[in-house]
């Protein structure tokens, strides 16, 4: 697919709208909502169209075609991983990501830590992905589960837990992804206050669902097919 800068600015304009709007309707400021393009099966020129459209937030979801695509780039994007990750693959991530979304289980935290340390990266810079939806074909750790996670995350010297990151389970009925999300805030609302941090990042909305996430509090929206076009 190739890249055009006509298409994409009038779908960034598009995406940008829909976040205005949603903030007008539950009285927030789209300041504090970031967009991130996800270039996820996109060609590296749609990489660099999108940032010179001044969108700086970019996400993939796998660390082999993240890395095919690094090769072709000029300049470092400054990706963060969205998608599962295999420890075998974790020193390569924390080589190309900014910042890891989707540490959900304490084997791949405990390896990140270390090659945190390893790789002079420390404090790397992570957020907890949970499966705030209960949905079974979801990656993320348990809502009942998440609480361990964090803990061991804070724990861990080399790493920085800046928040959260959830996908709200495929449904035709709206209200399951705004459960979702308000499941995650009301989380991340539960541990600031027992731990006294802020887990300022609400990494939570795609392409369908943006809105919900906005309503309930999202700090980061995960867009792909509303900016390029359905993969
Ligand atoms: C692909 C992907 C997105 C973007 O999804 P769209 O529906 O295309 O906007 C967001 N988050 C994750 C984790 C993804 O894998």
């Amino acid at each position: 697919m190739t890249f055009n800068p006509q298409i994409i600015q009038n779908n960034l304009d598009k995406t940008l709208q829909r976040i205005k709007n949603a903030c007008e309707k539950t009285g927030r400021d789209p300041a504090e909502v970031n967009l991130m393009a996800v270039t996820k099966t996109h060609p590296a020129e749609a990489v660099e169209g999108i940032r010179r459209l001044g969108v700086d937030l970019l996400g993939e979801n796998r660390v082999q075609e993240a890395a095919e695509k690094r090769v072709q780039l000029a300049e470092d994007p400054g990706w963060e991983l969205i998608g599962h990750l295999q420890r075998n693959k974790a020193r390569q991530a924390i080589e190309l990501f900014r910042r890891i979304q989707s540490v959900d289980r304490l084997s791949l935290l405990n390896r990140l830590n270390n090659l945190a340390e390893e790789l002079q990266r420390s404090p790397y810079p992570i957020l907890l992905q949970v499966n705030a939806g209960a949905d079974p074909n979801k990656f993320g750790a348990e809502l009942d589960e998440a609480e361990a996670l964090l803990e061991a995350a804070l724990a861990s010297s080399h790493l920085q837990v800046d928040g959260f990151m959830t996908i709200a389970p495929l449904s035709d009925d709206p209200d399951v992804a705004r459960r979702c999300f308000a499941n995650l805030r009301e989380f991340r609302d539960r541990v600031a206050d027992r731990y006294q941090r802020d887990f300022t990042v609400l990494s939570m909305g795609m392409s369908g669902d943006l809105e919900a996430a906005i309503a309930e509090g999202s700090t980061l929206v995960r867009i792909g097919s509303a900016l390029f076009g359905d993969r």
